[in-house]
């Protein structure tokens, strides 16, 4: 820390935990100017690794649980007497412009800082510069513009006032638009695993009117054979917009081709390209993506982890979780609506069956009608689906299974909509290992709507092996666990020393955070991967973290 005489800054350590004494909004970049994205509370804590000071204020900074690193300002510090140079000059090195090319941005986004950056109330090199923009910072803009030369990125201030940074000095030739020759950028946005949106901006027609933005896209894989033109949205900001489901192309993953053409005096006329990869195929293609944590296997879904059971996974003899509470409150509400809409549907159902439970009842079947019949109706122990407590059988009004045809046809079309599927269906029995049952229902959540959509069972959507019984088919194997943790499998977990954040169960994988001593966790996962005991849990933006304990 700084020995300056008047310095009034906090003295504490250069990393650790911090107890906010008041509330302190979180910034994006040492500088009070840009607009907080949240605010914590007095009382409230944060695990820091750096202290700076910047903008007469002292700062302490930290990466959040999105990766993003942020700053609270802990202390106003009090500009130093005239003999001595304030912290805010000492601190504004004014940036040098580079030349360098306009940078291909959105028309509005996070732009990260690179190098440092003049600040200034007008969109002039003249103009005075305010502050600097350092390097790894964050800023939210809502303009590009180019203007004396620079190219800029504009905000409101959280003053209210619009500032400019001014982020490129644009070589001379291309401050000048090329008077005959068409132009736009393409950009990518808002990916997911469903598809993405593309933005044309820059739209010139070489000094035509451009009478339409038309956008040829189609995947990469097998040729053209989804090639679908189409037409750009006009936008108030005058870019055009096109939206891309993968579900018109295929369902494809991986890259796409995306070209653009402009209708100029009633003629198609090319203009750009890219083949930027749009569905990235690491995150979207779980086959072959199923885990083992020695309760269950299960496959990264699109919105959470999802449990996969059938003849070929099984779960340990240990794994005993009961009636899982969401689960049965949206089956709850199906079954209600159903018998409120006149369905031919019962109250009572089958839900949660131990490893014990579904033992007794296979032994039963196997004495009385033999193994290779009993495996045709009834699930091995640990390869029944109802172990989980994810799983419903509906019944009828006299308390039989439901086959009420009314009734099923009803659970097809609308099971989805409380986050179940119905497991097995007509013609899936080769990747299920199931004969269609009418009435059991599986609660996978959210991603419901995209199985259903999909017309998949369950195994194929992910594009996993199923079908029957393999002779390597064995329950998940329960590891031993070596370190002596002996954790029910949810529960708060108090930390006894410093212990690593991580995106991932791996030793390699770089600390995001860390819980210190006295902290504690409210987990839903143990397992032992790497050689290691690791709690996991899901943060508030929904994202998965491990913790290594032991
Ligand atoms: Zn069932």
């Amino acid at each position: 820390m700084s020995s300056d005489c008047c310095d009034v800054s906090l003295d504490i350590p250069s990393n650790g935990t911090f107890y906010f004494r008041r509330t302190t909004e979180i910034h994006t970049a040492p500088v009070l100017d840009i607009k907080p994205t949240f605010v914590f509370s007095s009382g409230d804590h944060v695990i820091y690794d750096k202290i700076l000071k910047r903008d007469n204020h002292q700062w302490i900074s930290y990466i959040g649980y999105d990766y993003e690193r942020y700053y609270a300002d802990i202390a106003t510090l009090t500009p130093a007497k005239s003999e001595t140079p304030t912290v805010k000059t000492t601190e504004t090195n004014q940036a040098k412009p580079e030349t360098r090319g306009a940078e291909k941005l959105p028309v509005s986004g996070t732009y990260n800082v690179t190098r440092s950056l003049n600040v200034k109330n007008e969109p002039k090199a003249s103009a005075e510069t305010l502050y600097t923009l350092e390097e790894d910072y964050k800023v939210n803009y809502d303009k590009v513009l180019t203007a004396d030369n620079p190219q800029w990125i504009s905000y409101i201030s959280y003053s209210g006032i619009r500032r400019y940074v001014d982020i490129a000095t644009l070589k001379a030739t291309e401050s000048k638009p090329q008077e005959n020759r068409v132009s736009g950028d393409l950009t990518i946005r808002n990916q997911t695993f469903n598809g993405f949106d593309v933005v044309v901006t820059n739209v010139w027609g070489g000094g035509k009117t451009v009478q339409e933005v038309r956008v040829p896209i189609w995947s990469n894989k097998n040729g053209q054979d989804n090639l679908t033109w189409y037409h750009g949205d006009k936008q108030s900001d005058g870019s055009y917009k096109v939206h891309v489901d993968t579900s018109s192309h295929k369902g494809d993953t991986g890259s796409y081709s995306i070209h653009l053409y402009y209708v100029l005096d009633g003629k198609r006329i090319y203009v750009t390209e890219t083949r930027d990869t749009a569905i990235p195929a690491s995150e979207s293609q779980v086959s072959g993506k199923l885990t083992n944590n020695g309760s269950y296997y299960s496959v990264r879904g699109k919105y959470d982890d999802i449990i996969i059971v059938d003849k070929e996974h099984g779960l340990s003899k240990d794994y005993n979780p009961g009636e899982n509470s969401t689960a049965k409150a949206a089956f709850v509400r199906l079954r209600d609506v159903m018998i409120n809409q006149g369905l031919n549907v019962g109250r009572s159902y089958s839900g949660f069956r131990s490893y014990d439970y579904q033992k007794t009842l296979y032994d039963n079947y196997v004495s009385r009608d033999g193994q290779e019949a009993a495996d045709r109706y009834s699930a091995r122990p640990g390869f029944s689906e109802h172990q989980t407590g994810l799983v419903f059988d509906l019944t009828d009004k006299s308390g039989n299974l439901l086959e009420d045809a009314r009734a099923s046809q009803w659970l097809k079309d609308n099971t989805h909509n409380y986050g179940f599927i119905v497991r097995f269906q007509e013609g899936k029995e080769a990747s299920t290992g199931y004969m269609p049952e009418a009435w059991h229902i599986r609660y996978v959540g959210k991603e419901a709507k995209d199985i259903h959509d999909s017309g998949l069972s369950l195994e194929e959507y992910f594009g996993i092996d199923g079908g029957d019984y393999a002779t390597s088919s064995k329950p998940a194997e329960s590891k031993p666990v070596t370190t002596g943790v002996n954790l029910p499998a949810i529960g708060t977990y108090t930390f006894t020393g410093r212990a690593s954040i991580k995106a991932e169960a791996k030793v390699s994988s770089p600390e995001l955070a860390y819980y210190d001593k006295g902290m504690s966790v409210n987990y839903d996962k143990v397992l032992t991967v790497d050689g290691r005991t690791w709690l996991s849990y899901m943060t508030m933006s929904g994202a998965r973290r491990y913790v290594n304990i032991a």
